[in-house]
């Protein structure tokens, strides 16, 4: 069985105060054990989160770069990262691609060598508004999460999550409807079957971003393969994430 993920992705906010919030609430929050849950602060805050929160809690890197140290100015290795004990880094995020030009080639690559560093990865796919209106929402799936497993051995699933992030839903309050999930999860499932394995494909973690709130996990949660979120702004709000958190159970 697949053990239900919550992520929560910072992005880039928050502050060494709400850094402090949120590791508090989720110190005294309970959920079941049957959820799994990891958060990804800023690099700034990363080792204090980590030093303070509770130990089963994973937390993540929102980014890190191939390399592991050299002249890369601005750019943070996998072995800083486990320095730091941080067991998780999130890679393709689409606005990693879209703001920052990440290609589908480069993705790949960094999760390649955060998964040979030991880490595990949270592997962002997803399809622009303008690509579903054209019915273009598989095939920019499919060659997002080929361009990944085109790096990786089959053995490397065990350390990859994957997370489907329409980026029409994500910080717009548009959440995709379960169904419109539920379909994409269940193709990328599929695609890993038939090009990895069946047992990749029955292992793998697929996970729903995008507006996930209090208010949508609850119908998200049910659907078959759907399992877990990766949550931006309500994953600042910590009696809100925790609200999500235990929307499974
Ligand atoms: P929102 O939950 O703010 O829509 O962001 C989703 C996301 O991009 C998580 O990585």
């Amino acid at each position: 069985a697949r053990k239900f993920l919550v992520g929560g992705n910072w992005k880039m906010n928050g502050s060494v105060k709400l850094a402090e919030t949120i590791v508090n609430a989720l110190n005294q929050g309970k959920w079941s054990p049957n959820v799994e849950v990891v958060i990804a602060p800023p690099f700034p805050y990363l080792q204090l989160v980590r030093n303070t929160l509770r130990k089963d809690v994973g937390v993540s890197a929102q980014n890190c770069y191939t390399e592991s140290k050299g002249a890369y100015t601005g750019e943070v290795s996998t072995e800083m990262l486990k320095d730091l004990s941080i067991g998780w880094v999130i890679l393709g995020h689409s606005e990693r691609r879209m703001i920052f030009g990440e290609s589908d080639e480069f993705v790949g690559k960094k999760v390649h060598a955060a998964v040979k560093a030991g880490l595990s990865v949270i592997a962002c796919v997803g399809e622009q508004d303008a690509e579903r209106e054209a019915g273009q929402t598989t095939a920019v799936v499919f060659r997002q999460i080929k361009a990944i497993a085109d790096q990786l051995a089959p053995a490397d699933w065990a350390n990859v999550v994957i997370a489907y992030e329409p980026v029409w839903a994500i910080g717009t309050g548009k959440v995709a409807t379960p169904q419109q999930a539920q379909e994409v999860h269940n193709e990328l499932r599929g695609w890993l079957a038939k090009n990895v394995s069946q047992e990749v494909a029955d292992a793998t973690r697929i996970l729903y971003g995008g507006s996930v709130s209090a208010k949508s996990a609850p119908d998200l949660q049910q659907e078959q393969d759907i399992d877990g979120f990766l949550v931006g702004g309500a994953s600042l709000k910590d009696q809100e994430f925790l609200q999500i958190i235990s929307s499974r159970q």
